[in-house]
C-alpha cells in the first residue's frame, strides 16, 4: 500500500529520472547560417551557395558529408560537427574548416 509519505518521496526521484532521460535524448541544435560562428566560417546548409570569392578554398564536391569533422555517416542528412561547437550541420553544407575525410 502506498502511503502519502512514500508517494511524496517518490516525486523528486521521478522528476530527476525524467530530466536525465530528456537530456540523454536531447539532440544538439542545428547550426543557423546567421550564427556568428557560421558566418565567420562561411557555412551554408547548401554548399552550392558558398561565396567562392570570399571562401576560395571551396571546391565543387566538398561537403560536410565528406568532411573529416562530420560526426555522422555520409548518408546522414544532419550530424554534429566539432568545428562549430557540436551543433548539427547539413550533410550537403560546407564551411571553411572543411578537411577531406580520411
Ligand atoms: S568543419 Fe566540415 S562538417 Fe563541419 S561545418 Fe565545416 S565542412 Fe561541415
Amino acid at each position: 500500500m502506498t502511503t502519502r509519505r512514500t508517494f511524496l518521496a517518490a516525486i523528486p526521484v521521478t522528476a530527476i529520472a525524467l530530466t536525465l532521460t530528456r537530456k540523454a535524448n536531447a539532440q544538439p541544435a542545428k547550426l543557423e547560417e546567421s550564427d556568428p560562428m557560421a558566418v565567420s566560417l562561411g557555412y551554408k546548409h547548401d554548399a552550392s551557395k558558398v561565396d567562392n570569392k570570399k571562401f576560395a578554398s571551396y571546391a565543387a564536391g566538398h561537403s560536410c558529408a565528406n568532411c573529416q569533422l562530420y560526426q555522422g555517416k555520409a548518408a546522414d542528412a544532419w550530424a554534429a560537427c566539432a568545428a562549430v561547437g557540436g551543433k548539427l550541420v547539413n550533410g550537403k553544407g560546407w564551411c571553411a574548416a572543411w578537411s577531406k575525410k580520411a
